[in-house]
């Protein structure tokens, strides 16, 4: 069960103490309080944790500060919605809210490999008012003989370069949870100039000792990418890991699966599913048009498959964006083939904010035509 706070009302009011105090109570039930910080408010749950299944909710819904009273469904407990009923709100981390009512492009760098490009990247982001990007220092490849990443050497720099160009968060895969401990000792070094997003990678998905390491700490939010061989049920349960730790700040990324039916890009495109996990979860939805197609491919339109696949997830109503660029894609050490140049990135800002404003009016359509039929 989730008792959910009327609006602003803080975990360590008495408001909160009253209902846990209530909670108490029934034998073999504990109340966790967790805190939701929206972009424009800020929400409290009390989440009923034990045996919850006898507990009434009439005595919870006659407190003053009780907003409602949610029974969780046994599926996704701590990210589901839970018949529509739990608000997803989203979360704010260093100033970008994330949320399923907004949308923010991360282009970026599938693998940092030079300062120089790093800083050529950052400027043409700054360029276009782009704060949120991606650049990966540590790279799980398929072959031990391929390009392993920079890791922790090319962090400070990476930082600072982001401080000087206005970047607030950078998504950054992880592959072990010492990675945690670097990446906040290297920005503790050059003064906490922005952010980092946590990337759970595809190949992570059910690694579930890093999920836990990442699901119990808070100073960084998660962007979650599915697994691409398994349920998109499982992937969600994947994260269940990530919220059961305490920490809710998580975006779920849908990347493709992989399976030779997706053909000839280098995954099947699941951009379907973008309504389906937020019909199902309280989490914002990430696409990955890149690591979808995997290659620049055109249609006789002129747009890259990529572009396309970008604008389809966008038009669903996806809440962000990962794209790889790299300043000199023959150049990059990994993921070159699917990399946009810094010349295309005015026609994906300008085309995705124009399918961004589409979702928008279809979201407008459907509102106007179902009042009209009340
Ligand atoms: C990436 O985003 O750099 C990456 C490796 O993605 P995925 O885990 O989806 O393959
Ligand atoms: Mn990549």
């Amino acid at each position: 069960m989730i008792i959910v706070m009327k609006a602003d009302i803080p975990p360590e009011s008495p408001a909160v103490a009253e209902v846990v105090r209530m909670v108490e109570r029934y034998p073999g039930v504990r109340a966790e309080v967790r805190k939701i910080q929206g972009a424009t408010r800020l929400l409290t749950e009390i989440y009923l944790l034990g045996e919850t299944g006898t507990i009434p909710r009439e005595p919870f819904e006659e407190f003053s500060g009780v907003e409602k009273v949610i029974r969780i469904r046994e599926r996704y407990r701590a990210i589901g919605r839970h018949e529509a009923q739990a608000e997803a709100i989203g979360f704010v981390y260093n100033g970008i809210h994330f949320s399923q009512e907004n949308f923010h492009l991360f282009p970026g760098l599938c693998a940092v490999d030079s300062a120089e490009n790093t800083e050529a990247m950052f400027r043409a982001l700054r360029e276009f008012g782009i704060q949120t990007t991606r650049a990966g220092a540590y790279k799980p490849r398929t072959s031990p003989y391929d390009f392993q990443g920079h890791g922790r050497a090319c962090l400070p720099y990476v930082f600072e370069l982001a401080g000087k160009y206005g970047i607030r968060v950078i998504a950054m895969e992880i592959t072990h949870e010492s990675h945690l401990d670097e990446i906040h000792a290297a920005l503790e070094v050059v003064g906490q100039p922005t952010g980092v997003l946590l990337q759970i990678g595809t190949r992570n998905a059910q690694n579930f000792e890093l999920l836990k390491a990442v699901g119990q700490q808070n100073e960084f939010p998660v962007l979650f990418k599915r697994g691409m061989g398994i349920t998109l049920d499982e992937s969600l349960n994947a994260c269940e890991y990530l919220a059961t730790g305490g920490n809710h700040c998580i975006v779920f990324c849908l990347r493709g699966v992989k399976t030779n039916l997706g053909d000839p890009h280098r995954n099947l495109v699941d951009f379907g599913h973008v309504p389906v996990v937020k019909r199902l979860t309280r989490l914002p939805v990430c696409i990955d048009p890149s690591h979808s197609v995997g290659k620049r491919d055109r249609a006789p339109d002129g747009y890259l498959d990529i572009q396309h696949v970008c604008a389809q997830g966008v038009i669903a109503g996806a809440n962000m964006a990962l794209l790889d660029f790299h300043p000199r894609p023959e150049e990059a050490l990994c993921d070159g083939p699917q990399a946009l140049t810094l010349q295309e990135l005015e026609l994906v800002v300008r085309d995705t904010q124009l399918v961004r404003r589409a979702y928008e009016d279809r979201c407008k359509l459907r509102a106007e035509l179902a009042q009209k039929g009340d």
